[in-house]
C-alpha cells in the first residue's frame, strides 16, 4: 500500500486516505508520497484512453487505499458535462506552440481541474474513516480559487462551504461569479478588508481551539480546500500524461521524444504536478516555470536563495501574484534526499528570517527547471502578437508563460516541442485582455460590456460559465468586518 510522509517528520502508514482528509500533516509539513510509484501501463496502451480513463490509470497508482469503484467513481462526478469539451483538457496547436487548454471547466480556470474532484476525493475519504461529521470548507480567495471551491462543493451531500473574499479586491465578473453562486451548503461573505486580512482571518479560524470544539459537538469538520492538499495535487499529474499523449496523436511529437513544458506559476503546484509527471516517465526535457513581476521563483532558480524580503507587486496576472509559493517545500523535500531536518530548518528560515538558502547539492539537481518572468508590458505584447500572427487569444497569465518561452527559446535554441499549460480563459480577465488588443474605446467599459465586445471580436458564444452571468440572481448579500468572521461561521453553522 502507497502510503504517505510528510516534508518535515518522517511518518508511517498515512494513507492517501488520511492525508487528503488531513489536509496538512500536524508539524506543519506537506504530504508527500513516501516513494513515487512506478507506472504500470506503456505509452502506446495511453493512446486509446479518455481522460477519465487515463485519470483512474494515473491517480490509482498513488491512491492505492481507494477501491477501483471509488476511484472511477470520484473521476466520473468530477469531469463530466461541467465540462465545455469531452476531451476536458484539449491541446491546441499554433505554429509554434501547443496550448493545454486547462480552462473548459465551470469558472473558466485550471484549479477547475483539481477542485471538480476534491470533493469526492474528501467525502470517500470520510467514509473510509467511518466518520459521520460533516465536512466545512473554510477557504479565503483572492478570486479564482473560492468560486472552482464553491462549484465543486456546492450541493456536494456531507458537506458546506464558507468562502471569504476581499469586498473590494476582486474582478466585477469575479465578484458576480461568487455572489450569484447556488448551492444550499454554500456561503459566500465579502471582508472589508484585502486578501491578506481575509486570509490570516481564515488561518485563526483554523487554529480556534474554542471553535473546533463547539463545531465538532455539533457534528462538523473543518476543512481547507487550498492547494497544498495532495488531493488537489494528484489530479493534476494527469493532465501532462494527457498533453504528451494528445502531441503524439496529433503528430507533433514522434513517440518517446521529449517535449518542454511551460507553466505560468505562483504557488508551484501546477509546475510540481509536471516534475512528478517527468518523474513517473513522461518524456519532458524542461521545466519552464514563468513568473510574472513577483519573479521570487525566477531569483531561487537563479540564486538558490528563496527570499520574500521584496515588494509585492499588483499585475495583471493577478493569480500569480505570490511571494510563498508554498507547494515548493515538496521540491525541496525530494532534491534534499528526503531531508526532513533540512527542509524543516529552510522553512523555519522562510517563517523568522523571510528567506531560506538551499545546499549547492541541492542547487545542482534544479537543472531540469529553466526560470523566468515577464513584466506587465511584456506580457501585453504577446497577448496582441500571438493573436495578430497567430489568431489565438491568451489570457494573461497564459500570456506571462508564452513570453518567457520565448526568452528560453532565444536563450538555449532549443525548439524541441513545447507545451504551454494555457490557465484561465480570456473570457475571465477581459478588462487586461482586450486592453492589451489595444481596443482603447472599449477599455472604458465594464467587465460584462467587454465580455460582449470580446465574444462579438472572436466571433463565437462566450463559455457556459459565464453566460447569463450579468442577470442571474445574486444569492449573497453578506460583507463583515475581519473580527467578525467567527460569528458567521458559526451563524451558518447552526
Ligand atoms: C492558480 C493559478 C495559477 C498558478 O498556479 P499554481 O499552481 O499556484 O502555481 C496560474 N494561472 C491561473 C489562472 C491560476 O488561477
Amino acid at each position: 500500500m502507497r502510503t504517505y510522509t510528510s516534508t518535515r517528520r518522517h511518518l508511517q502508514g498515512v494513507t492517501s486516505k488520511q492525508a487528503i482528509l488531513q489536509g496538512i500533516s500536524e508539524e506543519g509539513g506537506l504530504f508527500v508520497p513516501e516513494k513515487l510509484p512506478i507506472i504500470d501501463f506503456t505509452f502506446a496502451e495511453m493512446m486509446t484512453w479518455s481522460y477519465q480513463e487515463l485519470a483512474y490509470r494515473v491517480m490509482r497508482l498513488f491512491f492505492e487505499d481507494f477501491t477501483e469503484e471509488e476511484l472511477r467513481h470520484c473521476i466520473g462526478a468530477a469531469y463530466d458535462e461541467k465540462f465545455s469539451t469531452p476531451e476536458i483538457a484539449p491541446l491546441v496547436s499554433t505554429s509554434q506552440v501547443h496550448y493545454l487548454e486547462l480552462f473548459h471547466g465551470p469558472t473558466l480556470a485550471f484549479k477547475d481541474m483539481a477542485l471538480s474532484i476534491l470533493p469526492h476525493l474528501m467525502l470517500t475519504s470520510k467514509q473510509a474513516a467511518k466518520d459521520t461529521s460533516e465536512i466545512v470548507i473554510l477557504t479565503a480567495t483572492s478570486g479564482d480559487t473560492g468560486k472552482a471551491a464553491l462549484e465543486g462543493f456546492a450541493d456536494v451531500a456531507g458537506t458546506k462551504i464558507i468562502v471569504f473574499f476581499p469586498e473590494e479586491g476582486v474582478s466585477a465578473v469575479q465578484k458576480r461569479q461568487m455572489t450569484t453562486q447556488e448551492g444550499d451548503n454554500t456561503l459566500v461573505v465579502g471582508i472589508n478588508g484585502n486578501f491578506d486580512d481575509a486570509q490570516t482571518g481564515v488561518k485563526m479560524l483554523f487554529g480556534d481551539r474554542e471553535l473546533e470544539g463547539q463545531l465538532r459537538e455539533k457534528g462538523y469538520m473543518l476543512s481547507s480546500a487550498n492547494s497544498i492538499n495532495i488531493g488537489r495535487l494528484i489530479p493534476q499529474v494527469v493532465y501532462y500524461f494527457h498533453a504528451y499523449k494528445e502531441l503524439v496523436a496529433q503528430g507533433k511529437v514522434e513517440m518517446g521524444m521529449p517535449m518542454n513544458v511551460v507553466v505560468p506559476t505562483g504557488n508551484f503546484g501546477n509546475i510540481l504536478a509536471a516534475y512528478y509527471a517527468k518523474s513517473l516517465g513522461v518524456p519532458i526535457a524542461k521545466l519552464i516555470c514563468a513568473s510574472n513581476e513577483n519573479k521570487i521563483l525566477y531569483d531561487f532558480f537563479q540564486t538558490g536563495m528563496y527570499d520574500r524580503n521584496r515588494p509585492f507587486h499588483v499585475t495583471t496576472s493577478p493569480s500569480m501574484d505570490i511571494l510563498i509559493s508554498s507547494n515548493l517545500e515538496r521540491l525541496l523535500y525530494h532534491l534534499s534526499g528526503e531531508d526532513t531536518e533540512q527542509v524543516t530548518e529552510m522553512m523555519a528560515g522562510l517563517r523568522e528570517q523571510g528567506k531560506y538558502r538551499i545546499t549547492d547539492e541541492m542547487k545542482a539537481q534544479l537543472e531540469p527547471f529553466y526560470g523566468g518572468y515577464a513584466d506587465d508590458v511584456t506580457t501585453a505584447t504577446c497577448i496582441r502578437q500571438v493573436y495578430e500572427t497567430e489568431g489565438y487569444l491568451m489570457d494573461t497569465h497564459t500570456a506571462v508563460a508564452y513570453a518567457v518561452y520565448k526568452q528560453y527559446v532565444h536563450e538555449s535554441g532549443d525548439v524541441r516541442p513545447c507545451v504551454i499549460a494555457s490557465t484561465a480563459s480570456p473570457y475571465k480577465f477581459t478588462g487586461s485582455v482586450m486592453a492589451a488588443l489595444q481596443q482603447i474605446e472599449v477599455c472604458e467599459q465594464d467587465d460584462f460590456a467587454l465580455i460582449k465586445e470580446l465574444e462579438k471580436m472572436l466571433d463565437e458564444e462566450m463559455p457556459k460559465g459565464i453566460q447569463g452571468l450579468e442577470t442571474r440572481p445574486i444569492r449573497h448579500t453578506k460583507v463583515c468586518e475581519v473580527n467578525e468572521m467567527k460569528s458567521v461561521v458559526c451563524d451558518f453553522l447552526v
